[in-house]
């Protein structure tokens, strides 16, 4: 065992000595974000050789798409001069990388953004700064500190990263799952009581699992309420389900392969999968409008990225044609990221659905 996972075990299992078990929420929070011991602090996850690649590290395609998605935003907008182009969980900054190059098809819109990062790891804040190092960047903690002006968000596999709490059906009502620490480990036990009033379904089979992210929700109202008082839009990009849902989607990636939830705080990546029907109820409840959510195979072909892979290709060698065909049926595969991964648009009520989405606004009330 290295020292850093030690020493996140040893915080949390004094802390339970203290204090009792701690929620999912909780020992989710510290696994991935606590200042010295936490997932996203430690080191470099993405990539090859990390732990997980994401959509904007399989193809430049996907951020560039995403790029046109908000100039074409940005023009329903009315053209807001300036602007604030925000990214929540920017990783290594390849998505913005990509998408300020497309934007540079609308000079006007490229010349009116102003780039904030939401970003709490210093050691991915440090890669973003590499990756964007011609860029002006502005980082922030939270999404309550961005400027209060008209703003396009992007968040692609950022809601997945936050704390999930869990609660397990008894017999006599749904009992909050905890963590405690014992001489095996760490192991799930549950609250002694059920939850007095809390909104979840009546009926389950006993032992049934369901989740929720409050930490979410929260950030989709801010979200909302920034749209509808200084307007503006958002786009959401993860794997996720319309809820509610009964299931487990907690999971543990190490090296690339699933290891077990509880083993070795810290040296994992922890995700749930988002509940884009809690999400977009919590943006309609702040007063913003919602598109979607939509697979992300539809998202993309409806942009247009068959037709980008194609111009790509046209001047592509034999090797690079068959790595874009690759990563273009990854991004939309029905059995790849097409139809798992969701995509979910958040706009002011009472406009045209955003580039992509065909639907009208979602009637959540
Ligand atoms: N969007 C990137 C990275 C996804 S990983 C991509 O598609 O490749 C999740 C990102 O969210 C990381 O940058 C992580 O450091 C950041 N993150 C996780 N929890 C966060 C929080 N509570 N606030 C801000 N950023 C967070």
């Amino acid at each position: 065992m290295s020292s850093t996972q030690t020493d996140l075990t040893r915080i949390l299992a004094q802390r339970i000595a203290a204090s009792g078990p701690i929620s999912v929420a909780e020992y989710m929070a510290d696994a991935l974000g606590h200042p010295e011991y936490g997932y996203y602090m430690a080191d470099d996850p993405f990539g090859v050789s990390g732990d997980f690649i994401t959509a904007p590290e399989i193809s430049q395609m996907f951020g560039e798409l995403v790029g046109l998605w908000c100039a074409n935003t940005w023009l329903a907008l009315g053209k807001p001069t300036p602007f604030v182009l925000a990214e929540l969980g920017p990783g290594r900054g390849t998505l913005m990388a990509d998408a300020l190059r497309a934007l540079e098809t609308v000079p006007a819109c490229r010349a009116a953004v102003q780039v904030h990062l939401v970003e709490t790891s210093p050691h991915l804040r440090e890669r973003q700064r590499q990756a964007l190092s011609e860029i002006d960047l502005t980082w922030h903690d939270s999404v309550g500190g961005l400027p209060m002006i008209p703003a396009i968000f992007i968040a692609n596999e950022f809601f997945d990263a936050l704390p999930i709490e869990q609660y397990v059906r008894h017999d006599e009502g749904w009992r909050q799952r905890r963590v405690t620490y014992g001489e095996d480990g760490f192991a799930f036990t549950h609250a002694p009581t059920p939850e007095p009033e809390i909104n979840l379904p009546t009926t389950a089979e006993a032992g049934a699992v369901i989740e929720t992210s409050p930490a979410s929700l929260e950030i989709a109202g801010e979200i909302a309420h920034r749209v509808r008082s200084h307007s503006g839009a958002a786009l959401v990009i993860d794997y996720g389900y319309t809820g509610p849902a009964v299931g487990d989607t907690l999971q543990a990636v190490r090296n690339h392969d699933t290891a077990p939830v509880l083993e070795q705080p810290g040296t994992a990546d922890l995700t749930a999968h988002v509940d884009f029907n809690a999400l977009a109820a919590a943006a309609h409840a702040g007063g913003a409008a919602c598109w979607g959510s939509i697979g992300q195979g539809d998202f993309l072909r409806r942009l247009g990225i068959d037709s980008r892979a194609a111009t790509l290709i046209a001047t592509a060698t034999t090797d690079q044609k068959s790595n874009i065909e690759t990563a273009l049926e990854r991004l939309i595969g029905d059995d790849q990221m097409g139809t798992l991964f969701k995509v979910l648009a958040i706009g002011s009520r009472g406009t045209e659905p955003p580039a992509g989405f065909v639907f009208k606004e979602a009637n959540l009330s």
